[in-house]
């Protein structure tokens, strides 16, 4: 028999992160053999149909009860995903289809479901969309429960489960993660999914480390083995070797020291040692991850990505759910300030339902600004929710994609069209409301003092930034190597922009990566950063650098760079100087 490999690495993605070592807990739903009975008569189609129409039936009522438990913990995000499953359960579609199949061929109501099924299913196989896919999941999954039903079978279920493991399963549903006790489950890694799958959810919500898109990680894995999972970089080492286990369960004692430590900047002020202070923000992309940003230090949302809003849904949200959320986020972030922008969508965010034209280059086509400039009833529903928000806080609104002055133009004329209708109903807003522009392509760079004449602020976007000055496709994996913030293009425009909105009296805000990783930091305050925007993870981090830093001396720095012509040249200049004046920054670099 062939020994099952040690050590295997696979790699997916970190969806909920920490690391976690323990035995794996296989949940594999038994494939249901389901033999095609051929039915004699029309009494026995009939009596088939009958006992569909039961299971069916049992199906919606034992999903009602799930959707009360997970309603009963408060699992808001659960109790979302099971009424889009019972929708599913109870379309005309569905039912109708598996009717005429038992009706017209004669076969029996489990066939006749899983057939079907099948048939719809196989529609989603090429889709790529998000959203799409989580809805094949959602129907092979209610197939299976009413297979089950007819047949009067059980799903394996997790509540069973009574010492510390990991679920390793080909996906895993609300209603399968409803009963499971958190104290014993421990992580959870899937064949499936993606950052905003059902599974990538649930584990958020219940900060379980998890890593998901392994593809066939059940076939890897047997139950009780050992496995290792890495959630913030989306690795899953199976059946380690000692020395693995050993490396690991030092990184995770590493891992939960430096959290402890970080902990102790939580409530110290982002200032170096010689009283320069700037404020750091978090990134937020699902309204359930606001509340925890207060705890990781955050000074203030500073990108509210609203297009999660938009995606893995059938319907666009509506101006009174949008105007809902975005009250509800800033009255738990004041007296911080929040930065909500406007839809992104295109480029590697789709949204399904929108009738799009399939172009040639999605990242340089109608996307952010422009598809909403175009699509002005979107876009005019999304502002007059945030304006009605801007009443209850702290509110300001940024623009994605800003390539000119044309489109601040027309930004604005919408904008005042709205205040105009808001004001005449008497419905409250703040008319001073800041709005700020994306500086994410090098067009906008370039005209930064332009721009700065028009808005309150920039938020500079450099995931986007380096990708089009640097020609090279964010998530393309075979030209990554060239995706450096320390080009010196990237760092001249930084500084234009930067320069551009200070002589002209308005603040810079970074939101893109570069402004969580400690080696940047010290040019970018050098360059006179304002705030910095980030995964709410990397703020402590961020802060303790900060704290160890100078800012006389990043300001000598940034002036050695501008005669580097290489990244490279930059950056080993910048670990030289840290080495030799910030050692424990440097130190954080690796961290
Ligand atoms: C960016 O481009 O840097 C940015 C913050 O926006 P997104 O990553 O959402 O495109
Ligand atoms: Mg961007």
């Amino acid at each position: 028999m062939k020994t099952a490999q040690q050590n295997l690495l696979l790699k997916g993605t970190g969806v909920s992160p920490g690391i976690i070592i323990g035995k794996a807990f296989l949940f594999v739903p038994d494939d249901i053999e389901i033999p095609v009975i051929t039915l004699a008569g029309k009494a026995e189609i009939n009596g088939e149909i009958e006992r569909f129409k039961q299971a069916l039936a049992r199906s919606r009522e034992s999903l009602r009860a799930v959707k009360k438990e997970v309603e009963r913990k408060k699992q808001k995000e659960a109790r979302y995903i099971i009424d889009a499953q019972l929708l599913i359960l109870e379309d005309k579609l569905l039912v109708d289809n598996i009717i005429k199949t038992i009706r017209e061929k004669g076969v029996d109501a489990a066939s006749a479901v899983k057939e079907t099924v099948r048939k719809l299913s196989r529609g989603f196989d090429d889709v790529s969309d998000e959203y799409l896919k989580e809805r094949k999941t959602d129907l092979d999954y209610i197939g299976e429960r009413i297979v089950r039903n007819i047949l009067g079978t059980k799903r394996h279920d997790l509540s069973t489960i009574r010492e510390p493991s990991i679920i390793v399963a080909h996906d895993l549903s609300p209603a399968d993660t409803a009963h499971l006790d958190t104290s014993v489950v421990i992580g959870f890694v899937t064949n499936t999914g993606g950052k905003t799958s059902h599974t990538a959810i649930m584990a958020r919500a219940l900060e379980i480390p998890s890593v998901v898109g392994l593809e066939k990680v059940t076939k890897e894995v047997k139950n009780g083995d050992v496995i290792i999972i890495d959630g913030a970089i989306g690795v899953v080492i199976v059946r380690p070797t000692a020395e693995t286990l050993r490396s690991y369960s030092e990184k995770k004692q590493m891992y939960e020291q430096l959290k402890k430590e970080l902990f102790q900047y939580k409530d110290l002020p982002a200032e170096t040692p010689d009283g320069f202070h700037i404020r750091l923000l978090a990134n937020v992309e699902l309204v359930e991850e606001v509340s925890a940003i207060l705890e990781h230090g955050a000074e203030g949302i500073g990108l509210y990505r609203t297009e999660f809003l938009y995606l893995n849904r059938k319907e666009l949200p509506s101006e009174d759910e949008q105007f809902n959320i975005y009250k509800k986020v800033i009255k738990t972030i004041a007296p911080y300030p929040v930065t909500i922008r406007t839809l992104d969508l295109g480029g590697d965010k789709f949204l399904s339902h929108l009738d799009l034209v399939e172009e040639m280059n999605p990242v340089l086509g109608l996307r952010a600004i422009r598809l909403c400039l175009k699509e002005v009833g979107i876009f005019k529903t999304q502002l007059r929710a945030l304006l009605r928000a801007s009443a209850f806080g702290e509110l300001k609104m940024l623009f994605p994609m800003i390539s000119g002055m044309q489109e601040i133009y027309q930004i604005k004329g919408i904008l005042d069209e709205i205040k105009h209708d808001l004001t005449v109903s008497g419905i409250p807003f703040n008319p001073h409301v800041q709005i700020g522009i994306m500086i994410e392509i090098p067009s906008a760079a370039t005209i930064a003092d332009m721009l700065a004449r028009e808005v309150d602020f920039f938020s500079i976007g450099t995931n986007d930034l380096i990708q089009y000055t640097l020609a090279i496709d964010r998530v393309n994996e075979h030209v990554s190597y060239l995706y450096n913030p320390l080009h010196p293009s990237v760092i001249r425009l930084i500084k234009t922009v930067i320069e551009s909105a200070h002589s002209n009296g308005i603040e810079v805000v970074m939101c893109g990566e570069m402004a969580g990783e400690p080696l940047y930091l010290p040019i970018l305050l050098g360059l006179g950063i304002d705030e910095l925007s980030m995964n709410p993870l990397c703020i402590l981090k961020i802060k303790k650098v900060m704290r160890s830093l100078g800012y006389r001396q990043c300001r000598d720095f940034v002036k050695t760079i501008d005669h580097l012509k290489t990244a490279e040249e930059i950056e080993a200049f910048m670990r030289l100087e840290m080495k030799k004046r910030f050692p424990a920054a440097l130190e954080m670099t690796e961290a």
